[in-house]
């Protein structure tokens, strides 16, 4: 296999979120400190998929596969490590090559829209030419602070200022700066996508500059303009703010999702830095996903316009936010802003509208505390207009939220709203009941959600090979785990385990990795990540082997069993092992006359070894005696067998 860059591997490894890429193929829930789902690779109906977003690995209990994110593409795509490394690297922005072409051309992608970024942040920056732009930042109450955090520029009123600088200063050609999205063609003539507009950069969650959102200064028609979707930018895949959002969504363990540029900008400004914007109106199931990564509760608010647009934005991000609960779990809630159309016009305006006792923060603050839960929101919503005291209205109403109740996944959160909305507009219970249930059939809402994912099951993996050496293996992975349960004594047990005790070549190698990292490492987890990423040299069954080994090690600190005591055990079953593959191979040799008598004193001696030695040994330096004892007596009849 051809060799990767380490700290490429490892630097995809911790940006790839498993249960982000796992959860495109499979279903996941969280539960405890598992992420569960129903396995892709073996048919199942009970899920014993788990997947450890903290560890980034995964582990179907049910057939044994496991491995990290690059393994599990690798077994789901069908893909060679490679393929899949260059497959994430890609979509991470991560070069993994140097030769390779598509790499080139990401690296001066990103190359172009860091320059752009500095030159328009220069020119706002600079009093005479960021004059206009400085003003706008005025009235829009956007301090200085902000415009850094943010890396905020001005593109010049110039046909092609931003094609001069770049061409001239960082050498790169027109053509790959319209291919970047920053210049256009016409009549044969390139000029500058961005005139006259405040600059917003696009900056992924990893900190690279991707694209940028200008705002008009001047006549437009078009107030906001975005550079199109290029091979380093797609708008569904990406978050504006997330970059400097993400340690606050993770802190205060809720996220903020607004509409726009400056509501994020004004949001982060007073104190709200877990607020991020989905790009363009629709939230995407990828952007959604992504907010999930860094909340714990998936506590979501949604903070779209006012008006009929943000209203339509608020319902679709329902859907999709919907479409995942029952996958993954979130609270959703809708803000409902104090004051103003949106959340930059709210910290704006609000202090003339509210009583001036309260802070905006603290209106903010208490505007979150009462956000009603999304479906209490929008089944208000869908009867906003209705008077449903008098019949008409009542069957007309009941019409309107028959289909929201009949999509709410979660049987007793069904049952529950059923409850509360037939108490509400004074009908039947049973009756509204029985009408979701209709319209559920008719519409074909039962199906279950996960039918279609279950249809991709991939190649079944090869089981048989793993059960028979099942015996020895299990006893392997005990020993293994030790160097994953606890930092003590680590370097001494390593010294101590010689590779050769192993049987199998993949814990022999798990074991080599093991050995050469341990002394670098600070952490039983970063011995760990070491070795997984290490073990990516090899092929994706000894990823497997080395997952089994890690949750091996949890199981037995959940179960506070004594280490020391497992460990001899299953160093007892390997060398018991080693002599019950040696003895058959003896017995033939019983018939070559000459050193029968030799080999007949062999056998009887490894007999009384494995009944009586081998049994009362207590203590590794012990049983290791004993192991060499026996090689030596095996390595006799090896010569034996070269001399003839
Ligand atoms: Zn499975």
């Amino acid at each position: 296999m051809k060799e990767f860059n380490l700290s490429t591997i490892s630097e995809i490894r911790q940006q790839a979120s498993i249960v982000e890429i796992i959860s495109e193929y499979v279903i996941l829930k969280n539960s405890g400190r598992d992420y569960r789902g129903l396995c892709p690779f073996h048919n199942e109906k009970t899920p014993s998929f788990h997947v450890n977003l903290e560890k980034g690995i995964f582990k179907c209990f049910g057939c044994g596969v496991g491995g990290d994110v690059f393994a599990f593409l690798q077994k789901v795509l069908g893909k060679t490590f490679g393929e899949v490394l260059r497959d994430l690297g890609a979509r991470y922005g991560i070069s993994i090559e140097q030769s390779n072409q598509a790499y080139t051309d990401t690296a001066i992608h990103y190359k172009i829209c860091q320059s752009a970024m500095t030159y328009y942040q220069e020119l706002l920056l600079n009093p005479k030419s960021g004059q206009v732009a400085n003003e706008y930042l005025k009235t829009r109450d956007i301090n200085h602070d902000s415009c850094q955090k943010f890396n905020l520029g001005y593109a010049p009123n110039s046909y092609d200022g931003l094609i001069t600088y770049l061409t001239k200063y960082i050498h790169v050609s027109v053509l790959d700066i319209e291919k970047a999205g920053l210049a256009r063609q016409k009549d044969g003539k390139y000029y500058d996508l961005f005139r006259n507009r405040l600059i917003i950069p696009i900056i992924n969650e990893f900190g690279k500059t991707i694209a940028f959102g200008g705002r008009d200064l001047g006549t437009s028609p078009v107030k906001y303009l975005n550079s199109p979707e290029t091979p380093i930018f797609t708008k569904g895949n990406n978050l504006f703010g997330l970059n400097l959002a993400k340690e606050k969504i993770s802190y205060a363990d809720y996220v903020i999702l607004v509409e726009g540029y400056l509501d994020v900008i004004l949001a982060h400004q007073n104190g709200f830095s877990n607020t991020v914007a989905s790009l363009g109106t629709a939230l995407t199931p990828r952007q959604a996903k992504m907010l999930f990564k860094f909340t714990h509760s998936r506590k979501v608010y949604l903070a779209f316009d006012n008006d009929q647009a943000g209203i339509a934005a608020i319902n679709r991000g329902i859907e999709i936010i919907n479409e995942l609960v029952e996958g993954i779990g979130c609270d959703l809630k809708i803000l409902n802003l104090p004051t103003g159309k949106d959340m930059a016009d709210f910290f704006l305006h609000c202090d003339q509208d509210l009583p001036l006792k309260q802070s905006k923060i603290q209106q903010l603050e208490l505007a979150l505390e009462s956000a009603p839960n999304y479906l209490d929101f929008g089944l208000n919503l869908a009867i906003k207009d209705i008077d449903y005291h008098n019949s008409n209205g009542k069957v007309q109403a009941a019409q309107r939220l028959i289909p929201i109740l009949a999509k709410i996944k979660s049987v007793i959160a069904r049952s529950e709203f059923i409850k509360i909305w037939a108490n509400k507009l004074l009908i039947n219970e049973n009756d509204l009941s029985q009408e979701v249930r209709d319209y559920q059939r008719q519409s074909g809402i039962n199906q279950p959600s996960s039918h279609k994912i279950q249809a991709i099951t991939i190649a079944k993996p090869n089981l048989q090979h793993s059960n028979k050496k099942g015996f020895y293996r299990q006893a392997e992975i005990v020993i293994l785990a030790y160097f994953f349960t606890s930092q003590d004594d680590l370097v001494y047990m390593k010294s101590l385990l010689i590779n050769e005790i192993f049987i199998s070549m993949e814990s022999k190698i798990i074991k080599q990795l093991i050995d050469e990292n341990v002394t670098q490492s600070k952490s039983v987890d970063e011995l760990f990540a070491l070795v997984l990423d290490a073990s990516s040299r090899n092929d994706v069954n000894l990823k497997n082997e080395v997952v089994n080994v890690w949750y091996k090690a949890q199981e037995i600190i959940s179960q506070n069993a004594d280490m020391s005591i497992m460990v001899l055990d299953s160093l007892k079953k390997l060398i018991k092992e080693q002599i019950m593959q040696e003895l058959p191979k003896l017995l033939l040799e019983l018939n070559n006359q000459e050193n029968s008598a030799k080999i007949q004193s062999i056998i009887s001696n490894l007999k009384k070894i494995e009944a009586n030695e081998l049994m009362k040994a207590n203590d590794v330096n012990n049983l290791l005696e004993i192991y060499r004892k026996i090689k030596d007596m095996l390595s006799f009849n090896n010569q034996l067998e070269r001399l003839k």
